[in-house]
């Protein structure tokens, strides 16, 4: 994206780098010059992002962490440290999701969402934040979605938990200033993941109907959005703190929301199909 390699020499802390966008972040990362530490729950995960980041630089390292432990966050940031003596960057991108009504969700399926994305991000920004504060430097980009401020039929766990980390990083953006460290996020509308479209457009009619919705009709590609966090962290955004950059082709501004309802119900008619055919032995 830039010419010269704008965070040569720094280092960035990933959560949720092993796949999809997290990855996709890391890669753009590495091609700037940065070292890049990835981490997530899943080793299969972290040692076929480590493989793809090693093609750019040698200077990649991944580690295991549930960021909805704080101690398991606590090992995960000395393990880095470890490896490269500092975190620059904090990119808060771990998060689980999937559709679901509210009056229906299961209680643990709202828990573990909000553990993983609203907790998670709390823990890592704090425990990585702290050493940030001494070296007064750090920049750390949170990743939400625009229904944080719109909401989103189905998705009354994420939304709940985004419009939190929206409201942290405002929070930290003024608190920790002061300390050299600047907090911005990025809403991403859909893009495709392999998470992403199993769980949120698991058919075609789903997400034609959803590109449907965007004015520029196609979903984001991840290097839209990984470039998008990179200008964040870089020195051209050096006066920006606490902004939420949207990057959805114009699909929030113009929301049908009578349409996303049948999405939804088409999700219900989706899910008792197939546990009609679970318990038909089909
Ligand atoms: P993804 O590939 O499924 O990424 C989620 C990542 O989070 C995985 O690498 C997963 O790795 C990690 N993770 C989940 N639970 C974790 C935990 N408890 N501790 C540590 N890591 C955990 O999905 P994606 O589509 O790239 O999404 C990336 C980000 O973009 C998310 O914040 C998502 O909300 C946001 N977003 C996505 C879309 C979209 O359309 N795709 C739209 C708006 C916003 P492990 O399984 O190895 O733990």
């Amino acid at each position: 994206m830039f010419k010269q390699k704008v965070i040569q020499d720094k280092v960035a802390l990933i959560t949720g780098g092993g796949t999809g966008l997290g990855l996709e972040i890391a890669k753009v990362f590495a091609g700037q010059g940065a070292g890049i530490a990835l981490t997530s729950r899943s080793m299969a995960h972290l040692t076929a992002g480590e493989k793809e980041i090693s093609k750019i630089t040698d200077r990649v390292f991944s580690v295991a962490c549930d960021v909805r432990e704080p101690e398991q966050v606590s090992r995960m940031k000395e393990a880095v440290l470890e490896r490269f003596g500092r975190i620059d960057i904090l990119v808060n991108n771990a998060a689980g999701n999937f559709i679901y009504p509210a009056d229906r969700l299961p209680l643990k399926g709202w828990k573990s969402v909000i553990d993983i994305v609203l907790n998670g991000s709390f823990y890592c920004s704090q425990i990585v934040g702290r050493e940030m504060i001494k070296q007064k430097y750090g920049r750390i980009v949170n990743i939400l979605a625009t229904y944080a401020w719109t909401g989103g039929p189905g998705t009354i766990h994420s939304a709940s938990a985004k419009a939190g980390v929206l409201a942290m990083t405002r929070t930290l953006a003024v608190e920790w200033a002061q300390y050299g460290i600047r907090v911005n996020a990025v809403a991403p509308g859909a893009f495709d993941t392999v998470g992403a479209s199993q769980r949120l457009w698991p058919s075609e009619d789903i997400k034609q109907r959803l590109v449907d919705e965007i004015p520029l009709k196609r979903f984001a590609r991840t290097q839209e959005v990984s470039n998008a966090v990179l200008y964040l962290i870089s020195p051209y955004a050096d006066y920006i703190n606490g902004e939420c950059l949207t990057i959805d082709g114009g699909a929030w501004l113009g929301k049908g929301i009578g349409n996303m309802n049948e999405v939804l119900e088409r999700f219900v008619e989706l899910r008792e199909q197939s546990r009609k055919a679970r318990q038909n032995g089909d």
